[in-house]
């Protein structure tokens, strides 16, 4: 195989079983140098990378090198200047071919591939991985009571709630689940905005019966963030019609959204009903013990213990969302392990001093006009209903930092920029902070816009 493609491939089973924040961490910026018989050096881009590869991710990167064909390969590092990419590939967009799906209505046909249904579904994400609390105990019976009788109890199964709090893990460890105890089940796994992109395609490009086939060959098919169908007539119409094929073959649905169907806008009254015909779960973010032994967990997973009093520091400053807290716990981790000293609160407060600190005291008009001023728009582009690029970004930024700096409701974020509907402001401010733990680039920008406040 040639070493760019062998590269390609490796990292794309890598991205799939770790946490995306250490795939972007550890992974991303590495290259293949040479690939000798069994001698293999890998190119990153300083020493402290290097060390990480030893020291947590060695066996993983020996396991998958050897699955993609060079028996027992002896790895080595080299250090080297590796291409930064653009911010914009850190989406990850499986496409037919990589999910096994091919242009074929039925997957088994694909030689070689044994899951091919099972792409996209990250290893990762079992029930093992998963600290049940009060706020997700019953999703979870729930999720677990769907994986040991698949089509039969609760069906369709949809679970929803706010950002980062667990839905998509719980959603894919059923899938996980499944295949575990039955490798024949053929489980698809799609978000929202895929589907919808998919079935476009489809149309474009006529192939609208694979696009239907595909996914009407599922024995489990999970769908996330479903409210993203809001407004897409067309792309309704078709789920409608997968889901009844599904439903009457006795096939499981698993949904999950940010909000209950009956408030999904724009959904049609027959999706809304159908979706109802199941069990709808909500999910909480988690308490102040889950988000303890969450904490603990994740810091053990990579390598350090934290002690209670860091533990119970970081459950008591980030309280709604665990991708965030999972970003603090790899930062924390970084930075000690970049100078082998012990994680501690002081070493927290001084990365992230200003965590849930007290809302500082200047009004959303001030937010506004620096955030304007640093992307050179004016405000009233800001505030007007353009949607051009350059305009919608600084935008999401200023919603962002109305939650985050003044502690506004999405309603009043809303208000504060002209607009109607709050859940544009609930997206927003979920986007940038999920970019912001995934992007220093984009974090050193809105830094200086909070010193610039
Ligand atoms: P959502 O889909 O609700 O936005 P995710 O499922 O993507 O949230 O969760 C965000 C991150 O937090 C994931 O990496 C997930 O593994 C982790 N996470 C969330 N809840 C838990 C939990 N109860 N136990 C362990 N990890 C969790
Ligand atoms: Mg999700």
């Amino acid at each position: 195989m040639d070493k760019d493609l062998l590269w390609k491939t490796v990292l794309g089973e890598i991205e799939l079983s770790v946490s995306k924040g250490n795939y972007v961490t550890w992974f991303k910026n590495t290259c293949l140098v040479s690939a000798d018989g069994d001698q293999v050096v890998v190119g990153v881009p300083n020493v402290f990378i290097q060390n990480q590869l030893e020291k947590r991710f060695q066996g993983l990167l020996v396991e998958i090198i050897q699955k993609n064909g060079v028996a027992n390969p002896q790895i080595r590092f080299k250090n080297m200047p590796v291409q930064q990419p653009k911010r914009d590939d850190d989406v990850v967009v499986l496409t037919q071919e990589q999910r096994g799906g091919g242009n074929q209505s039925s997957p088994r046909a694909v030689d070689g591939i044994t899951h091919s249904y099972r792409a996209g579904i990250n290893s990762r994400y079992t029930f093992d991985s998963f600290v049940v609390g009060g706020s997700n105990e019953l999703a979870y019976a729930a999720c677990q009571g769907v994986a040991a009788n698949p089509g039969s109890k609760y069906n369709p199964l949809f679970l929803y709630g706010g950002v980062g709090i667990g839905k998509t893990h719980l959603i894919q460890a059923v899938g996980n689940e499944i295949i575990k105890n039955d490798p024949s089940k053929q489980i698809v796994y799609i978000s929202t905005e895929q589907f919808v992109q998919e079935f476009l395609d489809a149309i474009r490009y006529k192939k609208n019966t694979d696009f239907a086939g595909y996914y009407r060959g599922a024995d489990v098919l999970i769908v996330d963030d479903i409210q993203f169908i809001a407004g897409k007539e067309k792309t309704q119409e078709e789920f409608f019609h997968t889901f009844n094929a599904l439903h009457q073959a006795n096939k499981q649905i698993i949904m999950s959204s940010d909000r209950h169907p009956s408030d999904i806008p724009t959904l049609s009254e027959r999706l809304q009903s159908r979706f109802g015909w199941g069990m709808a779960i909500d999910m909480y973010a988690p308490d102040f013990e889950t988000r303890c032994a969450i904490i603990s967990q994740k810091s053990s997973a990579s390598g350090f213990d934290f002690s209670p009093e860091l533990v119970e520091y970081l459950a008591g400053v980030i309280k709604n969302n665990i991708r965030e807290l999972e970003g603090i716990i790899n930062q924390i981790v970084a930075f000690c392990e970049m100078r082998d000293i012990e994680p501690s609160v002081d070493i927290a407060k001084a990365l992230f001093g200003k965590l849930g600190g007290r809302p500082r005291h200047f009004s959303p008009k001030r937010i506004i006009d620096v955030v304007a001023n640093r992307y050179s728009v004016s405000v009233e582009d800001i505030m007007s209903p353009k949607r051009d690029k350059e305009i919608v970004f600084p935008r999401h930024i200023a919603m962002f930092l109305l939650r985050d700096e003044l502690h506004l409701s999405f309603p009043k974020i809303a208000v504060a920029l002209g607009r109607k509907d709050h859940t544009t402001a609930m997206h927003s401010v979920e986007k940038i902070s999920r970019e912001l733990s995934l992007d220093p680039r984009l974090k050193s920008e809105v830094a200086e816009i909070r010193g610039m406040l």
